[in-house]
């Protein structure tokens, strides 16, 4: 069986899947406030396109997927697609993206149906600011949304934070001890320059060491580093000594994770991805629609694989970046 090897040597086994480009979050970060997702039915992925591609993928070594959107948990059938994903041979791995909005509703049937574990945004925990930052969100549906994951035994269930100087920053220690109260995992995000809007949003940027400054008064020695595995991408992850909790900094800017990239990202137009910080896609929708086999579609993203670049140069090349918006690639 061919494995997806890249140039540099990287072997691919992380499919990140949007399932749609709507979102009923608007966060200021992620998305321009006049964007309106442009596609009809037909243009996304079908359940039958979604599940022959990540067969596809499966055969070629991925092992894990993750369910990711605009906001996954507005797409139709998306408990239907989770099983299908979840019973494809050699996916062992499903975690969701959420914004945790629909959670409660969902939480309980799509662990019954493969997804293991979740990832949910929330980037304040005061109902005022939170609305500001998402345009119209309300955190009580969110702090209820991550009730129902725990509820429903998502292990782990991880919180994840855009820490923004001016923003919320004065909320990473209150953060924490949210995490640790509700004995769940938090990570803060640096802001990426993704888009406009992301580019924009670089001016609340704070970075790595500032972040860890705030843990390391607010926690000091109950911070036990973990050692990063191989998957655990641009984290670095601390045990909350004393607590069900860790907690980490993903810092895409600061630092390069890229050499230890082990992903992709197909999005819900099926155009697969091959780095967040650069635009080079092809369609898998147009493969997948046409009469090549599988053997034929292996092929020509084995030959894709080959252009991934080595880097995603967000703090060195701004015009290199995408033009497109989080919402859209799928975050
Ligand atoms: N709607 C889901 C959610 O809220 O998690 C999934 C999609 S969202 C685009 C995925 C993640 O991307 C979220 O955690 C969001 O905060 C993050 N994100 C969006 N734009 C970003 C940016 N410019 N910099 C850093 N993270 C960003």
């Amino acid at each position: 069986m061919p494995k997806l090897i890249d140039k540099f040597g990287r072997e691919i086994t992380y499919l990140r899947l949007s399932v749609t480009e709507h979102c009923n979050y608007r966060c200021f970060y992620c998305r321009d406030d006049e964007h309106v997702p442009n596609c009809k039915r037909e243009d996304i992925l079908s359940y039958e396109d979604i599940e022959r591609i990540v067969q596809i993928f499966a055969e070629l070594g991925v092992t894990k997927v993750r369910l990711t959107g605009g906001e996954p948990l507005l797409r139709r059938g998306i408990v239907k697609i989770a099983r299908l994903i979840s019973h494809v041979d050699g996916i062992d791995d499903l975690p969701l993206s959420t914004n945790a909005h629909l959670l409660e509703k969902f939480a309980k049937k799509l662990h019954q149906n493969g997804v293991n574990r979740v990832n949910i945004s929330i980037d304040s925990l005061i109902p005022e600011r939170f609305k500001k930052i998402t345009r119209g969100g309300d955190v009580t549906e969110v702090i209820k949304g991550i009730d129902a994951a725990i509820q429903a035994d998502m292990n782990p269930v991880k919180i994840n934070v855009v820490a923004m100087r001016g923003v919320n920053d004065d909320e990473i220690e209150s953060m924490v001890d949210f995490a640790i109260t509700k004995g769940i995992d938090v990570r803060f995000i640096e802001t990426m320059p993704i888009g406009s809007v992301g580019i924009e949003a670089l001016e609340q940027h704070i970075s790595e060491k500032d972040i860890f400054a705030k843990l390391n008064k607010h926690l000091g020695s109950k911070l036990n580093p973990i050692n990063a595995s191989r998957t655990d991408g641009p984290a670095h992850n601390f045990k909350i000594k004393g607590t069900n909790s860790t907690v980490g900094i993903i810092s895409a800017v600061s630092n390069h994770f890229c050499q230890t990239c082990n992903r992709v990202r197909l999005t819900a137009k099926g155009d697969l991805i091959l780095c967040l910080g650069q635009e080079n896609a092809i369609s898998l929708k147009d493969a997948v629609r046409s009469d090549l086999t599988n053997d034929e579609i292996k092929n020509m993203i084995v030959n894709t694989i080959h252009k991934k670049p080595e880097k995603h140069e967000f703090n060195t090349v701004v015009d290199n970046i995408s033009n497109q918006q989080m919402v859209e690639i799928g975050g």
